[in-house]
């Protein structure tokens, strides 16, 4: 295995102030490689038997001894060093499949290692937000079809989740209670969204979608992060993804690509105790046949168009969901 030099910065945007990643040596990762899996047992990167394992990932964008930056920006301009880990989550030794296809035992082993390294990578002093996300599809620009999810523990805190942040603080400054339980009292009363509810969690696509079949789960205890989940929330949340998946695979009966993201507290050592986990999900379908583009207004104005009604979409997952369920154990 050749060794890649790396060649990364963190670019600091002062319209936007928000971080960018430079990795200059990503250019060379493999795109969908026909000859070997690198993920498949026996393949050079895993040796041993395995179910679920978490391994570095080999062309990361945040290293834990990151170079010296390679440009030399000068005033209003602001370069940092990229720290940082990248690690892939196998979630299967089979090459083929999606989270639904996994055992309920197997996806618990999941939810387990996605603990671990959340604990894990969250404990490091340069690590202030452990991100764990799940690109699934060729659309979506998946390079490596084998079952896996990924995890960026970043040296800050993303944009997206400091401004969830901000507004469940503001919420419970001025309410006195979590904006996330009452988002969930909200659908609750309504009902129209709702797509699951289990035991311990809330399966609902949310009232502002921006994506056609966006479904946001939440915990219904005011849970921080993984961490705080007990046994038997581990197993639901397990078998909640499995049939979350299995909805969309079902809908219209081809494998729906999409991205999943668990948003958590922070792990700068902050008190985050407004905050309530939960992980949401990006489909980028609109019909059987057309893909939502996020496009001039979403990218240059930053306003999402939903084209149809959420409440619509929500009642054609919902009837799916109703159908597959005697199929998941
Ligand atoms: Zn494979
Ligand atoms: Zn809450
Ligand atoms: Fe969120």
């Amino acid at each position: 295995m050749e060794k890649i030099s790396f060649r990364l910065e963190l670019r600091w945007n002062p319209l936007l102030r928000e971080w960018v990643i430079v990795a200059a040596h990503r250019e060379f990762r493999p795109w969908q490689p026909k000859v070997e899996c690198p993920f498949c047992p026996g393949s050079e990167e895993i040796r041993e038997e395995w179910e679920v394992l978490a391994l570095p990932n080999r062309f990361p964008s945040l290293v834990e001894n990151p170079p010296p930056p390679f440009s030399s920006p000068k005033f209003p301009y602001k370069v940092e060093k990229a720290y940082g880990i990248c690690e892939i989550v196998v979630e299967t030794p089979n090459h083929e499949g999606d989270l639904c296809n996994l055992s309920q035992e197997n996806m618990r082993k999941v939810i387990d290692l996605f603990v671990e390294r959340y604990r894990e990578l969250g404990s490091k002093d340069f690590v202030k937000y452990v991100f764990i996300f799940r690109n699934k599809g060729a659309v979506i620009g998946v390079s490596l079809h084998h079952p896996h999810s990924q995890i960026y523990a970043f040296p800050f805190i993303p944009p997206k989740i400091e401004r969830e942040l901000k507004s469940a603080l503001e919420y419970s400054k001025n309410h006195g209670k979590c904006l996330f339980c009452d988002v969930i009292k909200a659908e609750k009363e309504d009902g129209r969204r709702i797509i699951y509810e289990s035991k311990y969690m809330m399966v609902f696509v949310p009232y502002s979608a921006m994506w056609p079949y966006e479904l946001h789960i939440y915990p219904k205890r005011h849970l921080g992060s993984l961490l705080d989940t007990n046994e038997e929330e581990r197993d639901d949340l397990a078998r909640v993804l499995r049939v979350v998946t299995a909805t969309y695979n079902s809908l219209f009966d081809f494998s729906m690509p999409y991205i999943m993201v668990f948003h958590q507290v922070p792990t700068d050592g902050g008190k985050y105790d407004f905050y309530h986990m939960h992980i949401e999900f990006y489909p980028p379908y609109r019909d059987k046949e057309k893909l939502k583009h996020a496009a001039g207004v979403e990218w240059g104005a930053g306003v999402f168009i939903y084209s149809g009604e959420p409440e619509v979409r929500a009642k054609e997952l919902r009837e799916t969901c109703e159908k597959i369920l005697g199929k998941i154990s």
